[in-house]
């Protein structure tokens, strides 16, 4: 594959935390991310999924702790100089360029040769299966359509973490299905690592390999599917898992 992604052994959150005013949006977050795993963060409106996600991807400075990326510490660095892949709710394509121009932006803003731009470009064409569209614009495009271009945009810099917030909440029922099984076999054949925030259990439980139960900004539990149906830690946990009976 062209598409390589940087490689690392793990992300790791230590006791992050994020104030706004008096509120404390975060509170001692402590997480580490292997390599190839998918994670999903996981909680109610407002629990701060959004602040987590934006504090890896250096959108938000951080209040406390620290973010590492095996042993250098990333959480003083720039957005561009972490080099994430982010996917967001709203896709946040560029209305005046085309499919191709969209995802080729982040190589062209680094400066990478046409000819590296335009292979690398096709492979992220073809892996989110957008062949044969890439002259439209985004008006042009469905709501799953722009949504693989904003994927594609963000795999094809090769970042070493892809980051998406909520990417499937502005699609219908029957197309989030369809996207949820296209992000996770896009995670797999890129082997990436990839940290999925959402507030719908089912999205969580079908796509992680480990989900984070967040809660008014504290985790509250870490594990598999598996663990969180079969063990989990707090009433209110398997209360918002609905394993309730
Ligand atoms: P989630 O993504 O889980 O819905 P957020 O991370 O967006 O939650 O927000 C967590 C908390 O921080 C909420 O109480 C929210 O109102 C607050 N918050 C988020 N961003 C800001 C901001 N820029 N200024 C003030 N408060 C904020
Ligand atoms: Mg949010």
């Amino acid at each position: 594959m062209t598409i390589a992604l940087s490689q690392f052994d793990e992300v790791r959150l230590d006791r992050v935390s994020r104030d706004f005013g008096a509120l404390n949006a975060l509170r001692d977050v402590s997480l580490t991310i292997r390599r190839g795993e998918f994670i999903a963060l996981l909680g109610p409106s407002g629990c701060g999924k959004s602040t987590t996600l934006n504090c890896i991807a250096g959108l938000l400075p951080v209040t406390g702790g620290a973010i590492w990326l095996d042993k250098s510490r990333v959480d003083t660095l720039r957005p561009e100089e972490r080099g994430f892949g982010m996917v967001f709710q709203n896709y946040a394509l560029f209305p005046h360029l085309n499919v191709r121009q969209n995802i080729g932006f982040g190589l062209k803003m680094r400066g990478r040769p046409r000819a590296e731009i335009d292979r690398k470009v096709d492979e992220a064409l073809s892996l989110v299966r957008l062949q044969g569209q890439e002259h439209k614009l985004p008006g042009q495009l469905s709501g799953g359509q722009q949504q693989r271009v904003a994927i594609a945009r963000a795999i094809v810099i090769e970042p070493p973490l892809v980051l998406m917030d909520e990417p499937l909440s502005n699609l219908d029922a029957k197309l989030r299905l369809e996207m949820r099984a296209e992000i996770r076999r896009i995670h797999n054949e890129l082997g990436a690592t990839t940290i999925y925030v959402t507030h719908d259990q089912d999205e969580a439980l079908s796509l992680a390999d480990r989900i984070v139960v967040l809660r008014d900004g504290a985790v509250r539990q870490v594990g598999s599917p598996k663990e969180l149906y079969e063990t989990p830690a707090h009433f209110d946990v398997a209360d918002f898992m609905g394993f309730r009976n």
